[in-house]
């Protein structure tokens, strides 16, 4: 396959240009954004989005599940397209670059292809996949999921969002309702690449400009329910109490000691916990919380699932409480496609980028993809790994690496036309 010249590089100053003007829609309160999913923002951001692109000489095609895609077109009309892409929209009070990064680095691909005079004979396709972030209609990952058949479009359109409002009844409200069948170019895609920060502290803590993504760690949620009895905190004795939060404490004790036992790449934790009922002067009764454990390892996940139940069930029999176990989430680990990997990784040696192969923490459009076609994802450094926050920075130079490799791989795998 032929790859463009290590001179050949994406315009850095036109990529961070494009990324404040996208940051001007739906502004957060604190310096970063609020454009979130089916908003009229998130309506608006597209619309930017589809001029630029139309403005590169690119035609749009809209799923029912409001995916936009754009093509460049290629050489050779029997060609699959080699897709490029991430998502515009952003948490309640997300970062500028979170998603935006990938769909505005893959905008400037192919805006510098263009200046380049660059010909592939694949034709190129730039992604914006609707509600990735999935904190107004969960789950996350939304609309690539039903691309990538995990869910089923009916069952998306009736998520409601905490004002009872429908994806379905919001996505054609906001007007991007399209008329392509989602999911009917998931059979013809050549490839897929996905440029994403961190949202991690590992790249900028060893100094590495680019992050070549070997894996996504799966995720498994396990809802536990410990039930003892709520009783007065001042007059039942100790020896009396069934406290079911000492019961939970002793859990995420084990919770912890669980994720460390797989290290390095292993974690857990709860990040919600409600306790019943709540009071200052109440035993708690019942405490519900949700167990968080994530690994790029099938077989870990299932043995820290095991080990939680068991670990738990023992805690709670020699406590006297009871405990019960639901699993409300989870999903594989992901394997990126060799081919694909290479490419990112070859792009970074070619282009003298400090590397390192990374795992992602967190799931992406990407890690749906890949189950339709061979995908892969390049990630840049954040600063200080913050990420789901307006806070969130990224400097010019990792956002033009990170773009710069984007380019080379993808025009690589879509081949240029000499
Ligand atoms: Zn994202």
């Amino acid at each position: 396959m032929a790859a463009p010249g290590e001179n050949l590089r994406i315009n850095a100053d036109r990529l961070w240009d494009s990324l404040m003007e996208m940051a001007k829609i739906g502004p957060g309160v604190a310096g970063g954004n609020n454009r979130q999913t089916l908003t009229d923002a998130d309506s608006e951001g597209r619309k930017l989005f589809q001029k630029w692109c139309e403005e590169a000489g690119m035609t749009m095609g809209v799923d029912t599940m409001g995916n936009m895609f754009m093509t460049r077109p290629g050489t050779d009309p029997n060609a699959l397209p080699v897709y490029m892409g991430s998502h515009l929209d952003t948490q309640p009070t997300g970062g500028k670059y979170d998603g935006v990064l990938g769909v505005l680095g893959a905008l400037e691909a192919v805006r510098s292809m263009n200046d380049l005079g660059i010909k592939t004979r694949h034709p190129i396709v730039i992604a914006n996949w609707t509600n990735e972030e999935g904190t107004r209609f969960a789950p996350a990952m939304l609309a690539s999921g039903v691309f990538a058949g995990v869910h089923t479009q009916d069952w998306a359109y009736d998520r409601e969002d905490a004002e009872g409002k429908t994806f379905g009844d919001e996505l054609k409200r906001i007007g991007w309702v399209g008329d392509e069948e989602v999911g009917a170019r998931k059979d013809k895609m050549h490839a897929m690449f996905e440029l994403h920060i961190e949202q991690g502290p590992i790249l900028e803590a060893e100094g590495k400009d680019i992050g070549v993504v070997t894996h996504s760690q799966g995720l498994s949620w396990t809802q536990v329910t410990v039930t003892g009895k709520d009783s007065h905190t001042g007059s039942t004795p100790m020896p009396m109490r069934k406290n079911a939060g000492l019961g939970m404490a002793r859990i995420l004790e084990l919770v912890d000691e669980i994720a460390w036992s797989h290290k390095p790449h292993a974690v857990g934790a709860a990040g919600h916990i409600d306790v019943y009922p709540n009071s200052r002067n109440v035993i708690p009764g019942k405490v519900v919380f949700t167990v968080d454990f994530r690994s790029p390892d099938l077989a870990v996940i299932q043995d820290m699932e095991k080990r939680l139940k068991e670990g738990a069930k023992k805690i709670c029999d020699d406590m006297g409480l009871g405990v019960e176990f639901e699993k409300v989430g989870g999903f594989d680990p992901v394997t990126f496609d060799e081919g694909c990997v290479t490419a990112v990784r070859n792009a970074a040696e070619r282009l003298g980028y400090s590397h390192r192969n990374i795992i992602s923490g967190a799931g992406h459009d990407a890690c749906w993809i890949n189950k339709v076609a061979p995908t892969a994802m390049i990630m840049c450094p954040c600063v200080d790994g913050l990420s789901h926050n307006e806070a969130e920075e990224i400097t010019r130079d990792w956002a033009k690496a990170g773009a710069d490799v984007l380019f080379h791989a993808v025009v690589e795998t879509a081949e240029i036309v000499e």
